[in-house]
């Protein structure tokens, strides 16, 4: 057991928490406020190689291990977790185009995914299929060298404003996820368009979007991997995806600690300041224990990944540790400050609206617990 990180590792955490503290800290509750996308931050961030974390290098990009995009998912985070999801679902999209992708789809995409021109989003969710995605209804059916896209997608992560869309779609009736097949679409194709941009509780310079296929004409190369593989494509990200979840939950619960205690040492009543009370010291005491078992959780699971290609009990137990610990650790830190705590001149209330969807996105914390059961009880 070693418990060190390497050179290059710690390089990368540095200049990313320079990058967060100077250029995303000071905006992220302006961003909240107006609840802005912020495009600004795409250039900057593909500088840094966060754009081609998933990119090889041969198509100009920075081929993280898992465990170092963790590393800077969790340090992005603790200024802002909007820009963090994005980003991670940006690199999911480049991560299945290049793991999946055929030679010319990965020439045509990933070098300006690397490069921010292109930003990427996934598709799979729908109204009536969310944790359970076989029950997806949107079509694509094949006319010669053409497939005709129709349905509505629910709830996409940048969908609004992405130019490189990985859908899934039925090609098939075929039960389970043989019928459903991948595909590439690119903002702009006739047919397609979107449709509401969700209002939500937080996360709200993370835009969330409904895309709408109306009989929507696109190649037929725009199929990724063969017809039925669909599903399989789709879920071979979800150890990584929850993995950096848990990373971006872990970076969002320290800065709402060290938020807490440095208000704690400051801020003085009955004389005395309310880092004295024991009642205080036990909640912080409680906070920094859970964070450090999470961040734990969500290394050892980026290091399975990366050194056997799957830790799908490992990744479920750090998505779901990690995010339900954040939920509390950032309600306990408003709790921390009283009513300073509620109000927006902190960043408190923010991060505790913000980290509510981490228990709910890439697979509910319920649908992590059955993943965790099924490992468990299948031996
Ligand atoms: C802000 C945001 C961004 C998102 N981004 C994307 C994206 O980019 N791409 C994408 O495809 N999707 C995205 N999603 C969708 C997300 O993955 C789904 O919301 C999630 O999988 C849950 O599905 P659902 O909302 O339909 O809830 P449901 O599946 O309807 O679940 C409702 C409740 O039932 C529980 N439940 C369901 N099944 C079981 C079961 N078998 N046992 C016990 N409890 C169960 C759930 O845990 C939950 O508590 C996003 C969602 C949000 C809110």
């Amino acid at each position: 057991m070693f418990f060190q990180l390497d050179d290059e590792q710690q390089a990368i955490q540095e200049t990313v928490a320079r990058f967060a503290r100077e250029q995303v800290a000071p905006h992220a509750a302006e961003w909240d406020e107006q609840e802005r996308f912020p495009s600004e931050l795409v250039k900057p961030m593909a500088e840094l190689g966060l754009m081609g974390m998933t990119i090889p290098e041969e198509y100009g990009g920075v081929g993280f291990s898992k465990l170092t995009a963790a590393l800077a998912y969790e340090t992005l985070a603790q200024a802002d977790l909007s820009p963090m999801i994005w980003l991670a679902v940006h690199n999911m999209a480049a991560g299945i185009i290049a793991r999946f992708g055929d030679t010319s789809q990965r020439q045509r995409y990933l070098p300006g995914m690397a490069t921010g021109a292109l930003l990427g989003a996934f598709s799979l969710s729908e109204a009536g299929a969310g944790s359970d995605p076989v029950g997806l209804r949107a079509t694509a059916r094949r006319e010669d060298d053409e497939y005709v896209l129709n349905g509505t997608k629910m709830w996409v992560t940048s969908g609004n404003v992405a130019d490189v869309i990985i859908v899934m779609a039925r090609t098939s009736d075929k039960p389970g996820g043989a019928g459903i097949s991948s595909f590439i679409v690119e903002k702009g194709m006739p047919g397609f368009s979107v449709g509401k941009v969700e209002r939500k509780m937080g996360l709200h310079a993370s835009p969330t979007a409904e895309l709408i296929f109306d009989e929507c004409r696109i190649p037929a190369t725009q199929r990724i991997g063969e017809e039925g593989q669909g599903l399989r494509i789709a879920l071979s990200a979800l150890d990584g995806g929850r993995i950096n979840v848990g990373a971006g939950a872990t970076g969002v619960a320290q800065a709402a600690l060290t938020i807490a205690r440095d208000y704690a040492r400051e801020r003085k009543q009955f004389g005395q300041h309310i880092a004295d009370f024991q009642a205080i010291q036990f909640m912080l005491a409680d906070m920094a224990m859970q964070i450090d078992a999470a961040r734990l959780l969500v290394y050892r699971a980026a290091w399975l990944l990366d050194e056997r290609g799957t830790a799908t009990k490992e990744a479920a137990e750090a998505k779901c540790f990690a995010t339900d610990s954040a939920m509390r650790i950032t309600t306990d830190a408003v709790q921390i400050l009283g009513g300073a705590g509620y109000v927006r001149d902190w960043p408190l209330e923010r991060f505790m609206r913000d980290i509510k969807v981490t228990q709910i996105f890439e697979g509910t914390n319920q649908i992590q617990r059955i993943v965790i059961a099924r490992a468990l009880l299948k031996d």
